[in-house]
This record gives C-alpha cells, structure tokens and sequence, in this order.
C-alpha cells in the first residue's frame, strides 16, 4: 500500500480526529457562551469513525490523537477506544492518544490506561480556581485536578497544555512551571490562534506572544534549545536549572509548516489538511456511500495530493490576517 506522501514530500503518519464539537467547558477563547452545535445526525458514527481512523492507519498514520470539543463528553467514547486499540496490539499504530480538557479523566483514566493510551495532554490555563471557573465560564479546577491525578494514578503521562493568554496568565507563568514540575508533568506554551469569529480586538487583547514569554523566562532560567521535533509546530527548552523541558507552539511567530506531518478530521468527516486554511474534503459521504472503504481511501488521497505548504496566520502588522472561520472546537485543537 504506497503511503501518504504530499505534494512537498511529507509524509503524512499523523492523524487528529475531533469525535464530538460538543464541550462541557466554554473556553472564552474557542467557543461563545452560546454555541450552536451540529445536529446528531451530521455526526459521523463511533462506526464510520472506527472505518475512518482504521483506513488511515492502513494508509500509514502511526500516531492518533484523540479530540474535540471534548472526547471525553462524546456518549460510548470508550467503545471507540476499545475497538480502535487493536491497531495498537497489531503494531500498526505505535500511539493512541487524547486532547482533554480533564473534567471526565477521573472517570475514563483507568480504562483509557487499561486500551493502551500512554499519554494524555490536559489543557490548563490556570491554577487559580475563579481565574479557571472565568477562563472556561463552565468549568471547575477541582474537578480537572482529580482527572489529571486520576490520569496519573493510572500511570498515564499527563502533558499541560497552557494558553498563553496576556493579563490573564502572565503572572502564572512561574507557579505553573513550579507545579509541573513538582507532579512531574511537561509544559507547552500554546499561543492564541484566529480560530472563529471573536471580533478582532478581543483577538490581539489577549495576544502574548511566546517570543515574550520565553523572554521573561529567560530572565530567571539558562534555557537550552532542544532538538527534539514532534513533526509539528512545537518546539522545546530545557531549563538548565531545574532540568524541565518546556515546549512552544507558536503558529504566529514562526512557522514550521514545512516539517507537518499531520492532517485533521471533524466530527463531520471534513478532512482538513493544514489546521490553518479553507481547504478541506468531504470524508463522510464516501464512507456512507459504500460499505467498502474504497472511495474513503480515494478521496483521502485525492485530498492529501493538495495539502497546502503552510498557514498564513499573521500579526505582524497589528491585525489578524489569515484568519479561519471555524472554532477550534471544530476542527480539533
Ligand atoms: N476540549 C479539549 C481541550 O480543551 O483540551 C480538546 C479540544 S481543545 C479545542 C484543544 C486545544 O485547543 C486546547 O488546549 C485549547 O486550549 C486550544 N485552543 C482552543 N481555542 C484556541 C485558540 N483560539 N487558540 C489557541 N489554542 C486554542
Ligand atoms: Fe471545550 Fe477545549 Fe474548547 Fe475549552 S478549549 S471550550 S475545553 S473544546
């Protein structure tokens, strides 16, 4: 089976899947407070999700990561799981993994260890309880603390996705590093994207560029460049003096489109090659239109044939270019 190499000789062996764009959070930067969400019906099946992920994995993606809007609110998602994991006892997926925001681990995280999930990231902006209950307007810290020591009790590696978001968690930036590292937890910087319509000024309000927080870290820390390379956007320092490593994704100051390994797909089976643009392809109708996966596996080359070279997200001129449309909930962050 030859695999899935784009038009810029990339080999695409990752795969996100969004399973539902429902949340029971509603982060001020990725949804409203009132969301429409899409019927059922659009929804592509824990079934057709199965055929989806399963035909991938034959065209060669190796590593899975699980997403939403939050997975883990998605009704049987641990049927998904269960069933998904055979590719890991086949060999054929090295890595089964999941996006969370952590409301739900306590709930899932043995069962998730139990299928073979070795990691989970769990995205926390906060540690300060009414700053987390503002920032997610639904959500409760205590109730993500119990998950992530759940996650951890269940020997599951837990990775904290924080939001750089500026006068929001500026003043976090030590205390988070300080608790990371005292649960023995990695750390990634996440820089905030043009993902939905939020009014533009809202969007550069709560801009803090990495490059600034890297700066103030610098101030206290030795930092050293990692090598290391995930294939996307993320990129590593180790503190000299505490010997943690740190990652930065940052879409908006760099952009490392030329390493991307990866493609999306929605809950509806759109297909989205690059997290940054338009283009997408329509999966779900050739999944419903045959009981073969056939058609999937043509659409799916047709589109990975015409996978962009980059995003063109851009503030550098004090506005948002290359804005999208969608929600991250959408797409799956
Ligand atoms: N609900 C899960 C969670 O929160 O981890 C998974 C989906 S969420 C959309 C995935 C990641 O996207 C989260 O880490 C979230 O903080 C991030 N995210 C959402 N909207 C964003 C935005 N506009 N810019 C940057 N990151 C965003
Ligand atoms: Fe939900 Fe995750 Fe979006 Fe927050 S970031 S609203 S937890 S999907």
């Amino acid at each position: 089976m030859a695999p899935l190499i784009d038009p810029f000789a990339r080999a695409i062996t990752y795969l996100r899947v969004s399973v539902t764009d429902r949340c029971d959070f509603r982060c001020t930067y990725c949804m409203a407070e009132h969301m429409q969400f899409l019927p059922k019906k659009d929804l592509l099946t824990l079934e057709e999700l199965d055929r989806l992920c399963s035909t991938f994995i034959r065209l060669g993606v190796e590593k899975l990561r699980i997403t939403g809007g939050e997975p883990l609110v998605r009704r049987d998602i641990l049927t998904f799981f269960r069933s998904i994991s055979r590719h890991l006892e086949s060999g054929a997926l090295k890595e089964l993994t999941l996006t969370t925001n952590g409301s739900q681990l306590a709930r899932f995280a043995d069962d998730l260890a139990a299928l073979g999930v070795r990691r989970v990231n769990v995205s926390l902006d906060t540690l300060d309880p009414a700053k987390f209950a503002a920032i997610t307007r639904w959500g409760r810290l205590d109730q993500v603390m119990q998950g992530i020591r759940a996650a951890t009790k269940a020997g599951l590696r837990v990775k904290i996705n924080a939001v750089a978001l500026k006068g929001f968690n500026e003043d976090e930036l030590f205390s988070l590093l300080d608790w990371c590292a005292g649960e023995g937890h990695d750390l990634t910087f996440i820089e905030v994207m043009p993902m939905g319509e939020m009014g533009e000024e809202m969007r550069l309000d709560q801009y803090w560029p990495l490059k600034d927080l890297r700066a103030r870290l610098a101030e206290r820390f030795t930092l050293t460049d990692l090598a290391e390379r995930t294939g996307g956007p993320a990129r590593y320092v180790r503190i000299e003096e505490t010997g943690q490593k740190v990652g930065f994704i940052t879409p908006l100051t760099h952009n490392f489109c030329e390493s991307c390994n990866r493609v999306r797909v929605t809950c509806t089976g759109e297909l989205y090659m690059c997290l940054g643009q338009e283009d997408m392809a329509d999966l779900r109708a050739p999944l419903r239109a045959s009981e073969g996966d056939e058609l999937l596996e043509q659409a799916i080359r047709a589109a990975i044939a015409r996978k962009p070279k980059g995003h063109d997200f851009d503030y550098s001129r004090q506005k948002v270019a290359g804005q999208v449309s969608r929600h991250m909930s959408h797409t799956g962050g």
